[in-house]
Protein backbone atom coordinates (compact mmCIF):
# COMPACT_ATOMS: atom_id res chain seq x y z
CA UNK A 1 0.00 0.00 0.00
CA UNK A 2 1.06 3.10 -0.86
CA UNK A 3 0.23 6.65 0.86
CA UNK A 4 0.57 8.55 -2.52
CA UNK A 5 -1.04 6.32 -5.70
CA UNK A 6 -1.42 8.15 -9.47
CA UNK A 7 -2.80 5.23 -11.79
CA UNK A 8 -3.53 6.04 -14.95
CA UNK A 9 -6.49 8.24 -15.66
CA UNK A 10 -6.88 8.53 -11.66
CA UNK A 11 -6.19 12.35 -10.08
CA UNK A 12 -3.27 11.49 -7.48
CA UNK A 13 -4.45 10.92 -3.84
CA UNK A 14 -1.75 13.37 -2.00
CA UNK A 15 -2.09 12.12 1.59
CA UNK A 16 1.07 13.68 2.71
CA UNK A 17 2.26 17.62 2.76
CA UNK A 18 4.21 18.81 0.20
CA UNK A 19 7.97 18.86 0.16
CA UNK A 20 7.49 15.68 2.77
CA UNK A 21 10.42 13.33 1.98
CA UNK A 22 9.59 9.48 2.18
CA UNK A 23 11.65 6.40 1.88
CA UNK A 24 10.59 2.93 2.51
CA UNK A 25 11.35 -0.86 2.65
CA UNK A 26 15.00 -1.83 2.12
CA UNK A 27 16.12 1.45 0.98
CA UNK A 28 15.13 3.07 4.29
CA UNK A 29 16.18 0.63 6.23
CA UNK A 30 20.26 0.50 5.01
CA UNK A 31 19.88 4.20 4.89
CA UNK A 32 19.20 3.87 8.60
CA UNK A 33 21.59 1.29 9.11
CA UNK A 34 24.29 3.41 7.40
CA UNK A 35 23.68 6.13 9.87
CA UNK A 36 24.12 4.11 12.61
CA UNK A 37 27.24 3.00 11.08
CA UNK A 38 28.78 6.51 11.19
CA UNK A 39 27.85 6.95 14.87
CA UNK A 40 29.98 3.77 15.32
CA UNK A 41 33.07 4.70 14.08
CA UNK A 42 32.97 8.07 15.65
CA UNK A 43 33.12 6.63 19.00
CA UNK A 44 35.45 2.80 18.28
CA UNK A 45 38.00 5.61 18.19
CA UNK A 46 37.54 6.18 21.96
CA UNK A 47 36.90 3.13 23.64
CA UNK A 48 39.37 2.43 26.19
CA UNK A 49 41.98 3.50 28.23
CA UNK A 50 44.12 4.51 24.80
CA UNK A 51 41.31 5.75 23.15
CA UNK A 52 41.46 9.09 22.07
CA UNK A 53 39.50 12.18 22.88
CA UNK A 54 37.22 14.38 21.31
CA UNK A 55 37.09 18.17 21.20
CA UNK A 56 33.40 19.27 20.74
CA UNK A 57 32.44 23.04 20.14
CA UNK A 58 28.89 24.29 20.36
CA UNK A 59 27.37 26.89 18.34
CA UNK A 60 28.25 29.17 21.18
CA UNK A 61 31.92 28.18 20.55
CA UNK A 62 32.27 26.79 24.26
CA UNK A 63 34.86 23.93 23.78
CA UNK A 64 34.52 20.38 25.62
CA UNK A 65 36.72 17.69 25.74
CA UNK A 66 35.55 14.51 26.40
CA UNK A 67 35.95 10.40 26.26
CA UNK A 68 32.58 9.85 27.70
CA UNK A 69 30.24 8.40 24.97
CA UNK A 70 27.35 9.97 26.76
CA UNK A 71 28.85 13.09 26.22
CA UNK A 72 29.76 12.70 22.82
CA UNK A 73 26.53 11.56 21.11
CA UNK A 74 24.85 14.01 23.40
CA UNK A 75 26.87 17.47 22.36
CA UNK A 76 27.30 16.19 18.61
CA UNK A 77 24.40 17.68 18.50
CA UNK A 78 23.11 15.04 15.37
CA UNK A 79 20.44 15.81 13.29
CA UNK A 80 19.48 12.09 11.88
CA UNK A 81 16.49 10.62 13.52
CA UNK A 82 18.76 7.62 14.25
CA UNK A 83 21.69 9.29 15.45
CA UNK A 84 19.37 10.72 17.45
CA UNK A 85 17.74 6.93 19.21
CA UNK A 86 21.71 6.00 19.04
CA UNK A 87 22.24 9.23 21.90
CA UNK A 88 19.03 7.85 23.66
CA UNK A 89 21.11 4.41 23.88
CA UNK A 90 23.78 6.06 25.59
CA UNK A 91 21.73 8.26 27.99
CA UNK A 92 19.63 4.73 28.97
CA UNK A 93 23.13 3.41 29.46
CA UNK A 94 24.46 6.42 31.85
CA UNK A 95 21.06 6.59 33.87
CA UNK A 96 21.14 3.20 34.52
CA UNK A 97 24.32 2.26 35.53
CA UNK A 98 26.41 4.99 34.72
CA UNK A 99 29.54 3.53 32.84
CA UNK A 100 30.01 1.39 29.73
CA UNK A 101 27.85 3.94 27.30
CA UNK A 102 30.52 3.86 24.47
CA UNK A 103 30.54 0.59 24.58
CA UNK A 104 26.79 0.08 24.27
CA UNK A 105 26.55 2.65 21.12
CA UNK A 106 29.37 0.44 19.40
CA UNK A 107 27.61 -2.59 19.67
CA UNK A 108 24.50 -1.09 18.71
CA UNK A 109 26.32 -0.16 15.37
CA UNK A 110 27.81 -3.05 15.45
CA UNK A 111 24.57 -5.05 15.72
CA UNK A 112 23.35 -3.33 12.57
CA UNK A 113 26.19 -3.92 10.60
CA UNK A 114 26.18 -7.33 10.90
CA UNK A 115 22.35 -7.17 10.24
CA UNK A 116 22.96 -5.72 7.20
CA UNK A 117 24.78 -8.69 6.37
CA UNK A 118 21.99 -10.40 6.89
CA UNK A 119 19.80 -8.61 5.04
CA UNK A 120 22.21 -9.42 2.21
CA UNK A 121 21.92 -12.81 2.44
CA UNK A 122 17.80 -12.35 2.19
CA UNK A 123 16.81 -12.50 6.07
CA UNK A 124 13.87 -11.00 6.53
CA UNK A 125 14.51 -7.79 9.46
CA UNK A 126 11.41 -9.81 11.66
CA UNK A 127 13.63 -12.81 11.42
CA UNK A 128 16.62 -10.93 12.41
CA UNK A 129 14.87 -9.27 15.39
CA UNK A 130 13.89 -12.80 16.77
CA UNK A 131 16.96 -14.51 16.07
CA UNK A 132 18.75 -10.77 18.12
CA UNK A 133 16.22 -11.39 20.85
CA UNK A 134 16.70 -14.50 21.40
CA UNK A 135 20.55 -13.72 21.28
CA UNK A 136 20.47 -11.13 23.92
CA UNK A 137 18.75 -13.35 26.48
CA UNK A 138 21.31 -16.23 25.89
CA UNK A 139 24.01 -13.46 26.36
CA UNK A 140 22.49 -12.18 29.64
CA UNK A 141 22.48 -15.83 30.84
CA UNK A 142 25.95 -16.82 29.83
CA UNK A 143 27.38 -13.47 31.17
CA UNK A 144 25.93 -14.21 34.91
CA UNK A 145 27.46 -17.58 34.18
CA UNK A 146 31.26 -16.15 33.49
CA UNK A 147 30.97 -14.09 36.37
CA UNK A 148 32.27 -13.91 39.72
CA UNK A 149 30.79 -12.50 43.10
CA UNK A 150 32.82 -9.74 45.22
CA UNK A 151 32.72 -9.49 48.96
CA UNK A 152 31.66 -5.64 49.07
CA UNK A 153 33.84 -5.08 52.04
CA UNK A 154 37.38 -5.91 49.65
CA UNK A 155 38.20 -2.19 48.93
CA UNK A 156 41.13 -3.94 46.74
CA UNK A 157 38.64 -4.89 44.34
CA UNK A 158 36.21 -1.92 44.59
CA UNK A 159 39.37 0.12 43.79
CA UNK A 160 40.48 -2.33 40.50
CA UNK A 161 36.86 -2.05 39.06
CA UNK A 162 37.38 2.32 39.88
CA UNK A 163 40.59 2.19 37.86
CA UNK A 164 39.29 0.40 35.15
CA UNK A 165 36.64 2.94 34.99
CA UNK A 166 38.39 6.04 35.64
CA UNK A 167 41.72 4.61 33.18
CA UNK A 168 39.92 5.83 29.71
CA UNK A 169 39.64 9.05 30.94
CA UNK A 170 41.29 12.38 30.65
CA UNK A 171 42.26 12.04 34.00
CA UNK A 172 44.20 8.90 34.21
CA UNK A 173 47.51 10.33 33.62
CA UNK A 174 49.78 10.63 36.70
CA UNK A 175 48.85 9.81 40.47
CA UNK A 176 45.48 11.20 39.75
CA UNK A 177 43.97 7.68 38.72
CA UNK A 178 44.90 6.01 42.11
CA UNK A 179 44.20 9.07 44.13
CA UNK A 180 40.83 9.59 42.57
CA UNK A 181 39.75 6.12 42.61
CA UNK A 182 40.64 5.71 46.32
CA UNK A 183 38.02 9.42 46.75
CA UNK A 184 35.60 7.30 44.63
CA UNK A 185 35.29 4.44 46.54
CA UNK A 186 35.88 5.87 50.12
CA UNK A 187 32.53 8.26 48.95
CA UNK A 188 30.35 5.46 48.37
CA UNK A 189 31.18 3.57 51.40
CA UNK A 190 30.31 6.37 53.10
CA UNK A 191 27.01 6.86 52.41
CA UNK A 192 26.19 3.13 51.41
CA UNK A 193 23.56 1.54 54.21
CA UNK A 194 23.61 -1.90 54.69
CA UNK A 195 19.96 -3.52 55.19
CA UNK A 196 19.36 -7.19 55.65
CA UNK A 197 23.13 -7.70 54.70
CA UNK A 198 21.99 -5.82 50.98
CA UNK A 199 23.93 -2.62 50.43
CA UNK A 200 21.95 0.63 48.81
CA UNK A 201 24.05 3.51 47.62
CA UNK A 202 21.60 6.71 46.83
CA UNK A 203 24.59 8.88 44.87
CA UNK A 204 22.44 11.95 45.43
CA UNK A 205 24.10 11.58 48.88
CA UNK A 206 27.54 12.55 46.95
CA UNK A 207 27.84 15.93 46.12
CA UNK A 208 30.51 16.61 43.58
CA UNK A 209 32.05 20.56 43.95
CA UNK A 210 34.62 21.66 41.42
CA UNK A 211 36.81 24.53 41.84
CA UNK A 212 39.69 26.33 39.64
CA UNK A 213 43.18 25.65 40.79
CA UNK A 214 45.75 23.56 42.03
CA UNK A 215 45.83 20.13 40.49
CA UNK A 216 43.49 16.98 40.42
CA UNK A 217 45.72 15.29 43.47
CA UNK A 218 44.39 18.24 45.26
CA UNK A 219 40.81 17.04 45.44
CA UNK A 220 39.39 15.98 48.76
CA UNK A 221 36.49 13.85 49.64
CA UNK A 222 34.89 16.08 52.91
CA UNK A 223 32.60 14.50 54.74
CA UNK A 224 29.55 16.83 54.95
CA UNK A 225 28.15 19.43 52.52
CA UNK A 226 30.81 22.51 50.77
CA UNK A 227 29.00 25.36 49.31
CA UNK A 228 30.61 27.66 46.55
CA UNK A 229 29.80 30.23 48.56
CA UNK A 230 31.10 33.25 50.85
CA UNK A 231 29.97 34.18 54.54
CA UNK A 232 27.92 37.30 53.29
CA UNK A 233 28.77 40.13 55.74
CA UNK A 234 32.41 40.33 57.29
CA UNK A 235 31.12 40.97 60.15
CA UNK A 236 29.68 37.56 60.71
CA UNK A 237 32.11 34.73 62.19
CA UNK A 238 34.05 32.73 59.96
CA UNK A 239 33.10 29.42 62.40
CA UNK A 240 30.30 28.00 63.85
CA UNK A 241 30.63 25.27 66.25
CA UNK A 242 28.24 23.37 67.31
CA UNK A 243 25.92 24.86 64.41
CA UNK A 244 21.97 24.85 64.38
CA UNK A 245 21.28 25.82 61.15
CA UNK A 246 18.43 26.82 59.60
CA UNK A 247 17.43 26.56 56.08
CA UNK A 248 14.94 28.64 54.14
CA UNK A 249 13.87 29.22 50.71
CA UNK A 250 12.75 32.81 51.43
CA UNK A 251 14.52 36.03 51.02
CA UNK A 252 15.27 38.02 53.83
CA UNK A 253 14.18 41.53 51.80
CA UNK A 254 10.81 43.69 52.39
CA UNK A 255 8.98 42.77 49.43
CA UNK A 256 8.25 45.17 46.86
CA UNK A 257 5.04 45.61 45.95
CA UNK A 258 3.93 43.48 42.38
CA UNK A 259 1.93 46.63 40.97
CA UNK A 260 4.10 50.01 40.57
CA UNK A 261 2.96 51.98 43.49
CA UNK A 262 4.39 55.65 43.81
CA UNK A 263 4.61 56.77 47.42
CA UNK A 264 5.02 60.55 48.03
CA UNK A 265 7.10 61.78 50.53
CA UNK A 266 6.45 65.06 51.24
CA UNK A 267 8.93 65.79 54.23
CA UNK A 268 12.46 64.07 56.42
CA UNK A 269 10.54 62.95 58.89
CA UNK A 270 8.28 60.85 56.77
CA UNK A 271 10.95 59.66 54.89
CA UNK A 272 12.96 58.50 58.32
CA UNK A 273 9.83 57.00 59.61
CA UNK A 274 9.62 54.89 56.20
CA UNK A 275 13.00 53.66 56.11
CA UNK A 276 12.61 53.11 60.13
CA UNK A 277 9.32 50.79 58.52
CA UNK A 278 11.20 48.83 56.61
CA UNK A 279 14.64 48.30 58.38
CA UNK A 280 11.93 47.32 61.86
CA UNK A 281 10.81 44.30 59.06
CA UNK A 282 14.37 43.21 58.53
CA UNK A 283 15.04 43.40 62.54
CA UNK A 284 11.79 41.44 62.82
CA UNK A 285 13.07 38.79 60.60
CA UNK A 286 15.93 38.51 61.99
CA UNK A 287 14.88 38.24 65.46
CA UNK A 288 12.57 35.40 64.25
CA UNK A 289 15.51 33.78 63.26
CA UNK A 290 18.03 34.41 66.34
CA UNK A 291 14.94 33.57 68.48
CA UNK A 292 14.96 29.51 67.33
CA UNK A 293 18.36 29.47 68.59
CA UNK A 294 20.07 29.26 64.97
CA UNK A 295 23.48 30.29 64.49
CA UNK A 296 23.61 29.34 60.86
CA UNK A 297 21.09 30.80 58.00
CA UNK A 298 21.54 29.48 54.90
CA UNK A 299 19.18 31.61 52.70
CA UNK A 300 17.83 30.33 48.89
CA UNK A 301 17.20 33.93 48.28
CA UNK A 302 18.43 37.20 48.57
CA UNK A 303 19.48 39.04 52.24
CA UNK A 304 19.16 42.85 52.48
CA UNK A 305 22.30 44.81 53.66
CA UNK A 306 20.74 46.22 56.63
CA UNK A 307 19.43 42.61 57.74
CA UNK A 308 23.35 41.70 56.82
CA UNK A 309 24.00 43.76 59.48
CA UNK A 310 21.72 42.65 62.24
CA UNK A 311 22.71 38.96 61.51
CA UNK A 312 26.05 39.64 62.19
CA UNK A 313 25.37 41.35 65.16
CA UNK A 314 23.52 38.50 66.26
CA UNK A 315 26.27 36.41 66.07
CA UNK A 316 24.63 34.50 62.83
CA UNK A 317 26.65 32.73 59.82
CA UNK A 318 24.92 33.47 56.82
CA UNK A 319 24.69 32.52 53.07
CA UNK A 320 22.92 33.79 50.43
CA UNK A 321 21.85 32.76 47.32
CA UNK A 322 22.25 29.06 47.73
CA UNK A 323 21.81 26.60 44.81
CA UNK A 324 17.95 24.59 44.92
CA UNK A 325 19.86 21.92 44.53
CA UNK A 326 21.84 22.19 47.48
CA UNK A 327 19.13 22.92 49.25
CA UNK A 328 17.77 19.57 49.65
CA UNK A 329 21.23 17.72 50.03
CA UNK A 330 22.31 20.12 52.68
CA UNK A 331 18.64 19.90 54.55
CA UNK A 332 19.04 15.87 54.13
CA UNK A 333 22.69 16.29 55.71
CA UNK A 334 21.62 18.41 58.70
CA UNK A 335 18.35 17.18 59.11
CA UNK A 336 16.96 20.16 58.97
CA UNK A 337 13.83 21.03 57.18
CA UNK A 338 13.93 23.58 54.50
CA UNK A 339 11.25 26.22 55.69
CA UNK A 340 9.35 28.48 52.91
CA UNK A 341 9.10 31.72 54.93
CA UNK A 342 10.97 33.46 57.97
CA UNK A 343 7.86 33.38 60.09
CA UNK A 344 7.31 29.55 59.70
CA UNK A 345 10.43 29.18 61.27
CA UNK A 346 10.62 26.78 64.65
CA UNK A 347 13.75 25.44 66.22
CA UNK A 348 12.66 22.18 65.24
CA UNK A 349 13.34 22.83 61.92
CA UNK A 350 16.67 23.54 62.11
CA UNK A 351 19.24 21.40 61.52
CA UNK A 352 22.30 20.54 63.02
CA UNK A 353 26.59 19.63 62.24
CA UNK A 354 29.85 19.98 64.12
CA UNK A 355 31.57 22.91 62.19
CA UNK A 356 30.23 25.44 60.01
CA UNK A 357 33.59 27.33 58.21
CA UNK A 358 33.94 29.55 55.41
CA UNK A 359 37.95 28.27 54.07
CA UNK A 360 39.43 29.65 51.38
CA UNK A 361 40.26 27.59 48.77
CA UNK A 362 42.50 28.59 45.80
CA UNK A 363 41.57 32.13 45.60
CA UNK A 364 37.66 32.07 46.49
CA UNK A 365 35.97 31.13 49.71
CA UNK A 366 33.70 27.91 49.74
CA UNK A 367 31.70 27.21 53.19
CA UNK A 368 32.08 23.71 54.19
CA UNK A 369 29.54 21.97 57.09
CA UNK A 370 31.18 19.10 58.50
CA UNK A 371 30.17 16.98 61.36
CA UNK A 372 26.66 16.72 59.75
CA UNK A 373 23.99 15.02 61.86
CA UNK A 374 23.03 12.68 58.75
CA UNK A 375 27.15 11.01 58.13
CA UNK A 376 25.83 9.70 55.21
CA UNK A 377 26.19 12.73 53.24
CA UNK A 378 29.73 13.39 51.64
CA UNK A 379 31.73 15.90 49.19
CA UNK A 380 34.25 15.28 46.49
CA UNK A 381 35.57 18.81 46.12
CA UNK A 382 37.49 18.25 42.75
CA UNK A 383 40.54 21.06 41.88
CA UNK A 384 42.45 21.19 39.09
CA UNK A 385 44.15 23.80 36.51
CA UNK A 386 41.43 24.21 33.94
CA UNK A 387 37.18 24.09 33.91
CA UNK A 388 37.33 21.95 30.65
CA UNK A 389 39.38 19.51 32.67
CA UNK A 390 37.06 19.87 35.83
CA UNK A 391 34.44 18.95 33.90
CA UNK A 392 35.66 16.15 32.55
CA UNK A 393 36.97 14.78 35.74
CA UNK A 394 33.41 15.34 37.25
CA UNK A 395 31.92 13.06 34.10
CA UNK A 396 34.61 10.61 35.06
CA UNK A 397 34.19 10.75 38.65
CA UNK A 398 30.19 9.49 38.23
CA UNK A 399 30.99 7.24 36.13
CA UNK A 400 33.62 5.47 38.66
CA UNK A 401 30.80 6.10 41.60
CA UNK A 402 28.40 4.44 39.58
CA UNK A 403 30.84 1.43 38.82
CA UNK A 404 31.01 0.87 42.91
CA UNK A 405 27.77 1.83 43.27
CA UNK A 406 26.66 -0.68 40.69
CA UNK A 407 28.86 -3.64 42.28
CA UNK A 408 28.20 -3.14 46.11
CA UNK A 409 24.56 -3.65 45.23
CA UNK A 410 24.98 -6.67 42.64
CA UNK A 411 27.97 -8.20 43.95
CA UNK A 412 29.03 -9.35 40.67
CA UNK A 413 32.00 -8.53 38.35
CA UNK A 414 33.79 -9.60 34.79
CA UNK A 415 36.84 -9.50 33.61
CA UNK A 416 37.24 -6.47 31.42
CA UNK A 417 39.74 -5.40 28.03
CA UNK A 418 37.17 -7.42 25.92
CA UNK A 419 37.56 -10.99 27.91
CA UNK A 420 33.85 -11.37 28.42
CA UNK A 421 32.88 -10.45 24.75
CA UNK A 422 35.37 -13.21 23.30
CA UNK A 423 33.71 -15.63 26.10
CA UNK A 424 30.39 -14.68 24.79
CA UNK A 425 30.95 -14.43 21.08
CA UNK A 426 32.11 -18.08 21.20
CA UNK A 427 28.99 -19.51 23.71
CA UNK A 428 26.72 -17.72 21.64
CA UNK A 429 27.88 -19.75 18.25
CA UNK A 430 27.98 -23.00 20.18
CA UNK A 431 24.60 -22.29 21.48
CA UNK A 432 23.31 -21.46 17.74
CA UNK A 433 24.25 -25.03 16.71
CA UNK A 434 21.06 -25.95 18.09
CA UNK A 435 19.30 -23.51 15.70
CA UNK A 436 18.95 -23.98 12.30
CA UNK A 437 18.12 -22.06 9.01
CA UNK A 438 17.80 -18.08 8.91
CA UNK A 439 17.68 -17.90 12.83
CA UNK A 440 20.78 -19.44 13.44
CA UNK A 441 22.52 -16.89 11.05
CA UNK A 442 21.02 -14.46 12.84
CA UNK A 443 22.57 -14.98 16.64
CA UNK A 444 25.65 -16.07 15.19
CA UNK A 445 26.07 -12.55 13.50
CA UNK A 446 24.47 -11.38 16.79
CA UNK A 447 27.78 -13.25 18.16
CA UNK A 448 29.82 -11.75 15.69
CA UNK A 449 29.33 -8.41 16.69
CA UNK A 450 30.55 -8.73 20.07
CA UNK A 451 33.91 -9.43 18.84
CA UNK A 452 33.93 -5.09 17.90
CA UNK A 453 34.81 -4.97 21.71
CA UNK A 454 38.10 -6.95 21.64
CA UNK A 455 39.07 -5.87 18.41
CA UNK A 456 38.84 -1.76 18.78
CA UNK A 457 40.68 -2.53 22.08
CA UNK A 458 43.35 -4.54 20.03
CA UNK A 459 43.25 -1.96 17.49
CA UNK A 460 43.68 1.31 20.05
CA UNK A 461 47.09 -1.00 21.53
CA UNK A 462 48.78 -0.80 18.48
CA UNK A 463 48.23 -4.43 17.70
CA UNK A 464 46.95 -6.39 14.65
CA UNK A 465 43.05 -6.55 15.28
CA UNK A 466 43.06 -9.41 13.31
CA UNK A 467 45.73 -11.50 14.70
CA UNK A 468 44.58 -10.57 18.49
CA UNK A 469 41.59 -12.03 17.76
CA UNK A 470 42.78 -15.31 16.61
CA UNK A 471 44.59 -15.99 19.47
CA UNK A 472 42.21 -14.88 22.17
CA UNK A 473 39.58 -16.91 20.53
CA UNK A 474 42.60 -20.14 20.97
CA UNK A 475 42.77 -18.91 24.76
CA UNK A 476 39.33 -19.13 25.34
CA UNK A 477 39.06 -22.15 23.37
CA UNK A 478 41.21 -23.38 25.68
CA UNK A 479 39.15 -22.33 28.67
CA UNK A 480 41.42 -19.22 29.43
CA UNK A 481 37.42 -17.13 30.25
CA UNK A 482 39.56 -13.86 31.24
CA UNK A 483 41.79 -13.53 28.46
CA UNK A 484 41.86 -9.64 27.21
CA UNK A 485 43.59 -6.93 25.52
CA UNK A 486 45.63 -5.14 28.28
CA UNK A 487 45.76 -2.12 26.31
CA UNK A 488 48.30 -0.19 28.05
CA UNK A 489 50.93 -2.81 28.05
CA UNK A 490 49.69 -3.67 24.92
CA UNK A 491 50.03 -7.59 24.94
CA UNK A 492 46.90 -10.07 25.52
CA UNK A 493 46.75 -10.92 29.06
CA UNK A 494 44.68 -12.32 31.86
CA UNK A 495 42.81 -9.47 32.60
CA UNK A 496 41.81 -10.55 36.25
CA UNK A 497 45.26 -10.78 36.27
CA UNK A 498 45.94 -7.51 35.57
CA UNK A 499 43.42 -6.23 37.78
CA UNK A 500 41.35 -4.53 34.96
CA UNK A 501 37.40 -5.45 35.54
CA UNK A 502 34.07 -4.46 35.45
CA UNK A 503 31.33 -4.61 36.98
CA UNK A 504 28.85 -7.17 35.36
CA UNK A 505 25.48 -4.81 35.46
CA UNK A 506 27.15 -2.40 33.40
CA UNK A 507 27.75 -5.13 30.78
CA UNK A 508 24.44 -6.25 31.25
CA UNK A 509 22.87 -3.25 30.59
CA UNK A 510 25.49 -2.25 26.95
CA UNK A 511 23.50 -5.86 25.89
CA UNK A 512 20.22 -4.91 26.95
CA UNK A 513 20.52 -1.27 25.57
CA UNK A 514 22.43 -2.08 22.73
CA UNK A 515 19.97 -4.79 21.33
CA UNK A 516 16.60 -2.83 22.02
CA UNK A 517 17.80 -0.03 19.84
CA UNK A 518 19.27 -2.19 16.80
CA UNK A 519 15.71 -3.78 17.09
CA UNK A 520 14.01 -0.57 17.26
CA UNK A 521 15.98 0.97 13.88
CA UNK A 522 15.35 -3.06 12.34
CA UNK A 523 11.37 -2.55 12.85
CA UNK A 524 11.76 0.89 10.85
CA UNK A 525 10.62 0.20 6.90
CA UNK A 526 9.08 3.49 6.42
CA UNK A 527 10.70 6.77 6.73
CA UNK A 528 8.14 9.65 6.64
CA UNK A 529 10.04 13.15 7.23
CA UNK A 530 8.89 16.98 7.08
CA UNK A 531 9.98 19.21 4.98
CA UNK A 532 12.19 21.68 7.30
CA UNK A 533 10.46 24.76 7.75
CA UNK A 534 11.53 27.80 5.25
CA UNK A 535 14.71 29.79 6.63
CA UNK A 536 13.58 32.51 8.65
CA UNK A 537 13.75 36.17 5.68
CA UNK A 538 16.26 38.20 6.63
CA UNK A 539 15.87 41.28 8.54
CA UNK A 540 15.72 44.35 6.37
CA UNK A 541 18.78 46.37 6.68
CA UNK A 542 20.75 43.00 7.26
CA UNK A 543 22.64 43.03 3.92
CA UNK A 544 25.27 40.11 5.04
CA UNK A 545 28.56 39.61 2.84
CA UNK A 546 27.83 38.69 -0.80
CA UNK A 547 24.63 38.26 -1.59
CA UNK A 548 23.20 36.43 -4.43
CA UNK A 549 23.52 39.51 -6.95
CA UNK A 550 26.79 38.90 -8.16
P1 LIG B 1 32.64 3.10 28.03
O1 LIG B 1 32.05 4.45 27.79
O2 LIG B 1 31.92 2.04 27.26
O3 LIG B 1 32.82 2.77 29.46
P2 LIG B 1 35.48 3.34 27.95
O4 LIG B 1 36.22 4.26 27.06
O5 LIG B 1 35.40 3.66 29.39
O6 LIG B 1 34.06 3.14 27.34
O7 LIG B 1 36.14 1.90 27.79
C1 LIG B 1 35.64 0.79 28.47
C2 LIG B 1 36.33 -0.47 28.04
O8 LIG B 1 37.74 -0.37 28.22
C3 LIG B 1 35.88 -1.66 28.87
O9 LIG B 1 35.68 -2.75 28.02
C4 LIG B 1 37.05 -1.88 29.81
O10 LIG B 1 37.14 -3.22 30.25
C5 LIG B 1 38.20 -1.51 28.93
N1 LIG B 1 39.43 -1.19 29.67
C6 LIG B 1 39.60 -0.35 30.70
N2 LIG B 1 40.90 -0.35 31.11
C7 LIG B 1 41.55 -1.21 30.31
C8 LIG B 1 42.92 -1.64 30.19
N3 LIG B 1 43.86 -1.18 30.99
N4 LIG B 1 43.20 -2.54 29.22
C9 LIG B 1 42.23 -2.99 28.41
N5 LIG B 1 40.97 -2.62 28.45
C10 LIG B 1 40.61 -1.75 29.39
MG1 LIG C 1 33.95 3.69 30.91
Amino acid sequence: MALQTSKEGEVPLLILKEGTKRTSGAEALRSNIAVAKTVEETLKTSLGPKGLDKMLVDSFGDVTITNDGHTIVKDMEVQHPVAKMLVEVAKAQDLEVGDGTTTAVVLSGELLSKAEDLLDDNVHPSLIISGYQKASYWALEELDRISTKIDPQDREKLMELAETSLSSKVVAGGKGLDYLSSLAVDAVLQVARQVNGKYYVDLDDIKVEKKKGESLEDSKLIKGIVLDKEVVHPGMPRLVKGAKIAIVNAAMEVEKPETTAKIQITSPTQLKSFLDEQTNMLKEMVNKVAATGANVLICQKGIDDIAQHFLAKAGILAVRRAKESDMDKLAKATNARVVTSFNELTSADLGSAEIVEERKVGTEKMVFIEGCANPKAVTILLRGGSDMLLDEAERSIHDALFVIKNVLEDGKIVAGGGAPEVELSIRLKERAKALSGKEQLAVMKYAEAFEVIPTVLAETAGLSPLDAMVKLRALHMEGKVNYGVDVVKGELADMVERKIIDPTKVKAQVIKSATEAAVMILRIDDVIAAAAPPPAPPKSGEGGMGGEEY
